[in-house]
């Protein structure tokens, strides 16, 4: 399960500080320490775990905390607010146009993320709440993945706009748009080529779909199992080509958590949705606060 060995320590570090009738400084300070090597381990940015346990440090040694009735409570209270607070405290939606105005959605990551998967998801779940989503093919490096969008748009009952492999993405963006215009889809959602690693040329057609088509929301998609490389991928992401938000796959697999914890606070940009299985429902809006009693018990 995701987060097993960082809720594990966390708690014992709790159960500690609860066990304790009065806390002092230095009680909350070594606590703090043992949270600090708890969310290390876990992969969550070093600079991230920083500014964290100083929040939290700060808080709880101040105000009238230690004083107070049930410390180790409040201190229990204190790091569960700024881990909220580190992941944005509440749920983001993606943002979409109103009324029936087309919302063009780019959707990017790197290869095996789970982009087109995602697509799937996301599409299926638009399509539930009564719009009408269209998908399209613009990977076109990637024979395989306008098959696998085809065939999963169609578990979804989602439309799917193709031209082949032979035609150039942002082509295929601009036609998609003509092609929702007059087909009554309200969202279009563009699944691009990934690669195995960033590189310019990803990065540049990735700009030219944006500049080319109107996208409305860019959203990349990164897998929970790659840690500290997927904060690493969004924040460069989105210092080249501008995201608005993030997708983090795979947290139905036991990842240390790090990528979920980090990537609010690195980038400034939220989490949208976790992806928690292979099958095509299992997409979720993200919950800060859910997130955390999930970490924290
Ligand atoms: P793409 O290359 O980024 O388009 O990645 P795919 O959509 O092809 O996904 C790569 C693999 O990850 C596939 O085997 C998917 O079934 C799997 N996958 C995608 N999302 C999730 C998820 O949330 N959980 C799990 N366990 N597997 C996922």
């Amino acid at each position: 399960m995701a987060f097993e060995s960082l809720s594990e320590k966390l708690q014992g570090v709790f159960k500690n500080l609860r066990s304790k009738g009065r806390l002092t400084e230095d009680d909350v300070k070594a606590a703090m320490r043992e949270v600090k090597r708890a969310l290390l381990e876990a992969d969550v940015n070093f600079k991230v775990v920083k500014t964290f346990i100083k929040s939290v440090q700060e808080r709880a040694v101040g105000q009238d905390v230690l004083s107070g009735l049930n410390p180790g409570q409040m201190v229990i209270k204190i790091v569960k607010e700024e881990m909220e607070a580190l992941m944005g405290s509440t749920m983001t939606e993606i943002q979409l146009r109103p009324g029936n105005e087309i919302t063009i959605i780019l959707m990017a990551g790197l290869q095996g993320a789970g982009k087109t998967t995602t697509c799937a998801k996301l599409a299926g779940q638009y399509k539930k709440k009564g719009k009408r989503p269209l998908l399209v093919a613009c990977d076109v490096y990637r024979p395989a993945a306008i098959k696998q969008l085809q065939v999963n748009g169609e578990k979804v009952g989602v439309p799917v706009f193709t031209m082949g492999d032979k035609q150039n993405p942002v082509d295929i963006a601009k036609a998609s748009v003509e092609h929702a215009q007059k087909n009554g889809n309200n969202i279009v959602i563009l699944d691009t080529a990934g690669r195995l690693h960033i590189d310019e040329n990803m990065m540049t057609e990735l700009i030219e779909i944006k500049d080319k088509v109107d996208v409305f929301q860019s959203i990349l998609v990164v897998d929970a199992m790659t840690g500290q490389d997927a904060v690493n991928v969004a924040k460069e992401f989105n210092e080249k080509v501008g995201i608005d938000g993030v997708i983090i796959t795979k947290m139905d697999g036991d990842t240390r958590g790090g990528a979920a914890l980090s990537i609010r606070s690195v980038t400034g940009k939220p989490i949208l949705y976790v992806g928690m299985g292979e099958k095509l429902e299992d997409l979720q809006q993200f919950y800060p606060d859910r997130m955390t009693s999930r970490i924290l018990g």
